[in-house]
């Protein structure tokens, strides 16, 4: 796949931007020998906590696999390899209170995704497309190495507000991923983080697409500066312009309707 290009270019750009700053602070850091000391001291302290939080993980989630929730595993483990993972990363369920969320991350070369127990409810309820939309999202993260060189332009974060803009690129190309695997349940997918389970499917689209056009006041977008995601309407209005992108024909027929899930 990948003839349609899924990675935003501003993404690209930003991350050229940051690794530069970044690699400037690191030799900066290396050659002062006392910001070496800090380096490794910070370096230490990530690996530890990173390693305590996917100790948990393992110790308290659910690992889905072929004989554990084997229906969503299996359709997760077909879209991974559709996605030119050769090795399946690492999947498990965690119960989030209600909260309606999944994240990828990686810890000493090996990914690992992790959902919401109330985000594969749905699945069994009736929103697979949606659930395997936020699956490909999170495989997107991966896929399009979000996280394997975050180290090479972390330094770069403290310039302000820049590093945001690029986490904000990268969500984009991540709805990209998971439109592309799941176009039928891109659009609901997001409206699902937006409105919850129980709403979603009495949700408007066209209502939210035109408050995403009408709703651009200074403090809408100033809000926006300071946040690692892109507000949700914007990116329903950048999927669905994305889906009528990869295949118009879908775009008319079931992709939007309410009824069909
Ligand atoms: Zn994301």
């Amino acid at each position: 796949m990948e003839e349609v290009n899924l990675k935003v270019s501003s993404e690209k750009f930003l991350f050229g931007v940051l690794a530069f700053f970044s690699i400037i602070s690191y030799i900066v850091l290396i050659v002062s020998m006392v910001g070496l000391v800090y380096l490794i001291l910070i370096a230490l302290t990530i690996l530890i906590t990173k390693g305590i939080f996917i100790g948990n993980i393992k110790g308290n989630a659910v690992k889905l696999s072929p004989q554990q929730l084997g229906d969503i595993y299996n359709e997760y483990e077909q879209m991974a390899r559709q996605m030119g993972f050769d090795e399946v990363p690492d999947i498990y369920l965690i119960q989030g209170g209600g909260l309606l969320n999944a994240f990828a991350t990686r810890f000493i070369g090996r990914n690992f995704v992790i959902i919401y127990a109330d985000v594969l409810e749905l699945a069994y309820q009736q929103g697979m497309d949606e659930v395997k939309f936020i699956l490909a999202h999170e495989l997107g993260h991966l896929r399009a190495n979000h996280l394997k060189y975050r180290w090479l332009i972390q330094l770069g974060f403290m310039i302000p507000l820049l590093g945001q803009a690029y986490l904000r690129a990268c969500e984009y190309t991540a709805d990209r991923y998971g439109a592309y695997y799941s176009p039928k349940g891109a659009v609901r997918g997001l409206i699902l983080l937006a409105a919850g389970k129980k709403l979603y499917n009495n949700i408007d689209i066209d209502q939210i697409l035109k408050q995403a056009r009408e709703d651009k006041g200074f403090w809408v977008n100033f809000s926006e500066l300071f946040s690692s995601h892109p507000h949700l309407v914007k990116r329903i209005e950048a999927v669905k312009e994305f889906v009528r992108y990869i295949s118009p024909a879908q775009e008319n027929s079931e992709v939007f309707s309410v009824e069909s899930v």
